[in-house]
């Protein structure tokens, strides 16, 4: 028997759905390259199924017996008199009501997971809308062209060579299956980006908007990238490497130099604290001022 005084399972997912959307939406854009938000959906979906076809199977709900139950008639020991019986008699009227209203036992069920998916779908609308609309996707081709040829003529000035960097809009090398922000074959002559990477980059360079910490991680990325393409494999270097490159590319696409310094700082202070998770990552001892990493001895701030 379904206890009515707390919402159904499925109405905790669908509101849970509806708040993880939104957090998705509006939230951090960490969120969005770690969370594959259409696994999410699927997922969903899948629970929707799962509630149908509980509910099919339990059968259609029994309208509640609301006559004495047989533990109060024997402690308070009555026959049912006149007036009990006729309140019985109201209450059978009621429950033939609403059977009445009701013709089918499984329509009940079947409306309700309707409305589920009707709602999955009105989400995957929303996020498909927002993301036509906004970021990467909104740009037109000869924009991301230029802007393309802008981020690789900074990664060949890290990597010492010609190389091209490409904003992945099809996320067939990054994005939501690799949960990484950019990828790149050690010593290769081309990088993947993710579009939000892009999009941040984009919006550094050619519209001299700032988000701190986005903005921040997109130069690191660039950066990371274009040195696993002047052949360091080794995570931790390459990062370190590119904590101190993203100064420069920082300031050449626009920020001050105390601002782009301050913001390898805080990426290199972020790489410590995101260090259990991602062991790989985590920059050595060596990277700091008059480390075995540090790329430029004579510069006394670090990155
Ligand atoms: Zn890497």
């Amino acid at each position: 028997m379904e206890d009515l005084t707390w919402p159904r399972p499925a109405t905790l997912v669908r509101i849970g759905l509806v708040a993880l959307v939104a957090l998705w939406i509006l939230g951090p854009s960490m969120l969005r390259s770690a969370l594959p938000i259409w696994l999410v959906f699927l997922v969903a979906v899948g629970l929707e199924v799962q509630f149908l076809v509980g509910a099919l199977r339990a059968g259609p709900r029994q309208a509640p017996d609301r006559r004495p139950q047989q533990v109060d008639l024997d402690r308070y020991g009555f026959e049912p008199d006149e007036d009990v019986l006729d309140e019985d008699d109201l209450d059978d009227d009621q429950d033939e009501l609403e059977v009445a209203a009701e013709p089918h036992p499984f329509l009940p069920p079947v409306r309700r997971f309707v409305l589920g998916l009707g709602l999955i779908a009105a989400l995957v609308l929303a996020i498909w809308l927002v993301d036509s609309r906004t970021g990467w996707d909104s740009l037109d081709g000869p924009t991301h062209g230029n802007a393309a040829a802008r981020f690789s003529a900074e990664a060949s000035r890290i990597a010492g060579k010609e190389v091209s960097i490409y904003c992945d809009e099809s996320r067939d090398y990054v994005g939501a299956v690799q949960h990484a922000d950019g990828v790149a074959i050690v010593g290769g002559d081309r990088a993947y980006l993710t579009p939000e990477r892009c999009f941040d980059l984009y919006r550094l360079a050619f519209e001299d908007e700032v988000t701190w910490s986005r903005t921040a991680r997109a130069l690191a990325v660039l950066a990371h990238e274009a040195w696993h393409l002047r052949g360091v494999g080794d995570e931790g270097t390459a990062e370190c490497y590119a904590l101190q490159s993203g100064v420069e590319v920082g300031r050449r696409l626009g920020l001050s130099q105390g601002t782009a310094e301050r913001m390898m700082r805080q990426q290199l202070a972020e790489n410590a604290l995101r260090g259990a998770g991602t062991a790989e990552y985590v920059v050595s001892p060596e990277c700091r001022d008059g480390g075995r990493l540090d790329l430029d001895a004579s510069r006394t701030s670090f990155p």
